[in-house]
């Protein structure tokens, strides 16, 4: 009876994560969407609190208090920049979860492993490894612990396949003889290091996407954990992470017209000084907030183009009022949306959300980019890389074939950003050169906050 009750409640649970899921998928629905998945949760842990098989109760309230401890401490103090890395690590917790249930079920079932057993085992090992120590290197790329230029090394290849044929014929035999504890420890081993090894050569540029894919590793090992803990809401779930993580992978590749072998072992994002023909450089001059009232008082469509700078300076509030006294000016106003603007997957459209921007004013980059030919002003707020038209005229550029914001095509390109200096490539934006530009340099808040009075 009660193992009735625990399954019916598993399943009620994974029925709410796939309705919380649907609902993700659009910004009206997103919130309640976010309610039912948490009920589900809710709904899967107090299940598996009921289930006998656990740790005594002790054990998981003091979990539960340190848990909530550093998560309300992280949720209050990690700035909106940092979530990416924050993402990172997290999947890296699940990974290391789903290795540290495989390594607690080969000691406990050492003397009598199943095929099955031996099998869901060294899966859900491996995986887990590979997605711990790839999500902490992600994360130490990111928060530039760790350089994040591709980091390539002779023979970077070779020894990875090594690793990975280790790693595989370690594993067939470990099915063979499931009591070769030595081999359970080289698979483990070898599989945490691979982890770290194969996100090194990954580039800055890179990472949304490695982070994407770990994110649906996290996942995989959660279902395979959940194979061998026969818990059904664990696979479900897990392949619910692994399924929308590789499709998100696959949505942020062709957001940046790369292929998931070119990402992973592309080593992109290397620095490429020649990437800029510098036989067309003028000088480059800066102006003033004045100057650029002259353009965006007599401009009937201005298109903002928001990027990782906004939202560091949180700018978002002032871009809005920016927006608002244009309109009751009687100019059009349209936000273009790049999908890796920023420094995480729908950065942009969170922050203006943020701000009270209707959801219909935001414009992705198929629907914007025909409309910059009859903008007056296209107004880049703290972007760099998604409108580089290096990616475009360049073959020789890193990013060349990375779908951009075609904001040179606008009758004047004003640039809010502080400095000459690059964005998350580290690639130089000939943009900056071209006569139709205008530079604002300074903080894009403080700039914004000039605009808006200068209009008022
Ligand atoms: P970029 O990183 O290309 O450029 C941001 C620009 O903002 C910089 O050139 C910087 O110039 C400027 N800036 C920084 N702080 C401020 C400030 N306070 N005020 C004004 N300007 C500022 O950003 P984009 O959004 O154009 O492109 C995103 C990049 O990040 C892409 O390369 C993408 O691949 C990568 N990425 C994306 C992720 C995602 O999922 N969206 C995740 C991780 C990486 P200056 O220093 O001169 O001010």
């Amino acid at each position: 009876m009660r193992e009735n009750i625990i399954n019916l409640s598993y399943l009620i649970s994974a029925i709410l994560f796939i309705i919380g899921l649907k609902m993700l998928s659009s910004p009206k629905t997103a919130r309640p969407g976010n309610f039912y998945s948490s009920f589900g949760m809710l709904i899967a842990i107090c299940a598996t609190l009921l289930d006998k098989h656990i740790v005594s109760f002790h054990f998981i309230i003091i979990g539960l208090i340190i848990g909530s401890i550093i998560g309300a401490f992280l949720a209050i103090t990690v700035k909106m920049t940092q979530m990416p890395q924050m993402v990172g690590l997290l999947n890296g917790y699940g990974g290391l979860a789903s290795a540290l249930v495989a390594v607690s079920e080969y000691m406990s079932h050492y003397h009598n492993q199943t095929l099955y057993g031996i099998t869901t085992t060294t899966i859900t090992l491996i995986i887990g490894a590979i997605t711990f120590t790839g999500s902490v290197m992600a994360y130490a790329k990111l928060e530039g612990l760790v350089s994040g230029q591709p980091i390539t090394y002779p023979f970077q290849k070779t020894l990875n396949l090594l690793q990975f044929f280790v790693i595989v014929g370690g594993s067939i035999f470990l099915c063979i003889h499931p009591q070769s504890f030595i081999w359970f420890i080289v698979v483990g081993v070898i599989s945490f290091i691979l982890g770290c090894l194969l996100v090194l050569p990954i580039g800055g540029a890179d990472m949304p996407v490695v982070i994407c894919l770990l994110n649906s590793y996290s996942g995989m090992a959660g279902c395979a954990a959940g194979f061998i803990l026969s818990n059904y809401c664990l696979i479900i779930t897990g392949a619910l992470v692994g399924a929308s993580g590789i499709i998100l992978t696959q949505i942020m590749c062709k957001a940046m017209n790369r292929s998931m072998t070119n990402v992973m072992f592309g080593a992109f994002g290397k620095v490429d000084s020649s990437s800029i023909d510098k036989t067309k450089a003028v000088t480059v001059q800066g102006y003033t907030p004045d100057d650029a009232l002259v353009i965006l008082e007599n401009a009937s469509l201005v298109i903002i183009v928001p990027g990782y700078g906004m939202a560091v300076s949180q700018a978002q509030h002032n871009v809005r009022e920016l927006a608002d006294i244009l309109e009751k000016k009687g100019a059009t106003v349209k936000y273009a949306i790049h999908p890796v603007a920023g420094r995480m997957p729908g950065h942009m459209n969170i922050l203006l959300a943020e701000a009270n921007v209707p959801y219909e004013k935001l414009y992705e980059m198929d629907n914007i980019n025909p409309e910059f030919e009859r903008a007056d002003a296209a107004l880049v707020i703290g972007a760099n890389d998604v409108t580089n038209p290096a990616a475009k005229n360049n073959p020789k550029s890193p990013i060349y074939g990375m779908p951009i914001l075609e904001v040179e095509k606008a009758k004047t390109v004003i640039f809010l950003k502080r400095s000459m200096a690059p964005g998350f490539a580290g690639i130089e934006n000939e943009l900056f050169l071209m006569p139709k530009t205008m530079m604002l340099f300074g903080d894009a808040k403080d700039t914004v906050v000039k605009l808006v009075n200068l209009l008022k």
